[in-house]
């Protein structure tokens, strides 16, 4: 199990929260047919009745032939429930619980050639609770796009004569445009450029809107992640370390804030690159902010990771003033 007990037993805990809930549903679309169509609640009670006797006559390995009248009693009385809810437009289906997941009803857990398999349902919630744990206060509600300012950057060329407004402009669309067609092939994303220029703005926007889709998101910055994998690493807490790690490379989306900011060491070096690395072989999406330049990035990690970063991302390159400083 690539998960620790606590998101294993947190995410069994929310199925069967999703089960009863189903359930219960049932229960009271049932109660409410019978009160308007008190005969099916009658059919219902005899067909109870049968299904009893006949585990009794099972048990006792009573006459056969009294099986096969209860049986066909029971055949009739369905065919005259399903008559009954037809005749009123009543959909055949209606006492059946409607579980979250039809493959394993919401037990998290199939049966396939008489082996017990983990439905991917299960799989899926244990992803998302880990990368809540990882992704704690997400200041998410205040950065979508509708709050991003575009107003806030210069329309004057700067010194390069590029006008910081322009840019920003391609970028924004650019990310609305990722965000609407965002898919498990979608490509990662370089946002380089200064602080306060809105990388981590826009990339929580783009968090924003795919959470909508059901990916599974999380955000992180490099500073609190590599520390985090470090303590565990050096205080022998290997299980916990492969749970991090494991979450952090098995999510839809990554945004990695801050690349560069966290104190670089051999350890945080390596495990740059095999983070990025790793969701790469897995075909998954990356955004990695950092505000260093590619000569810079090259020193802090290796041409190795910078080569794999730029053979495999969109660069989006923030210019202009902190915006920050403006708000
Ligand atoms: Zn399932």
């Amino acid at each position: 199990m690539p998960y620790s007990q606590e998101v294993y037993h947190l995410a069994k805990e929310r199925l069967s929260e999703r089960r009863q809930q189903a359930l219960r549903a049932a229960d009271y679309r049932r109660e409410q047919l019978y009160q308007e169509l008190p005969v099916l609640r009658d059919i219902n009670n005899e067909l109870m009745t049968i299904g009893a006797s006949i585990a009794k006559c099972v048990v006792k390995s009573d006459s056969r032939l009294s099986i096969k009248e209860l049986s066909e009693r029971s055949l009739t009385l369905q065919a005259e429930q399903d008559t009954i809810l037809a005749e009123h437009n009543i959909d055949k289906d209606i006492l059946e619980p409607r579980f979250t997941c039809e493959k394993c009803d919401d037990t998290g857990y199939i049966e396939k050639d008489n082996r017990t398999e983990v439905c991917d349902c299960l799989l899926r919630l244990m992803a998302e609770i880990a990368g809540e744990q990882l992704s704690t206060d997400l200041p998410l509600k205040e950065s979508t796009f509708a709050s991003f300012r575009l107003d806030y950057y210069s329309t004057e060329p700067d010194s390069n004569g590029k006008i910081p407004f322009n840019r920003m402009s391609n970028i924004y669309n650019y990310c609305v445009n990722y965000a609407d067609t965002f898919n498990e092939h979608s490509k990662s994303i370089l946002m380089r450029g200064s602080t306060g220029l809105g990388k981590t703005h826009l990339s929580l926007a783009i968090a924003n809107e795919v959470i909508k889709k059901g990916v599974s998101v999380i955000y992180v910055s490099a500073p609190e992640i590599f520390s985090k994998l470090e303590r565990e690493h050096f205080n022998y807490r290997y299980a916990d370390q492969e749970d991090t790690f494991n979450s952090l490379v098995k999510c839809d989306l990554l945004i990695l804030d801050d690349l560069g900011t966290e104190f670089v060491s051999p350890f945080t070096t390596s495990c740059v690159y095999n983070l990025f690395n790793s969701r790469i072989l897995a075909g998954k999406p990356t955004i990695i902010n950092t505000n260093m330049q590619l000569n810079e990035l090259i020193q802090a990690y290796s041409q190795r990771f910078v080569s794999r970063l730029i053979g495999s991302c969109d660069r989006l390159d923030f210019i202009g003033e902190d915006i920050r400083t403006e708000e």
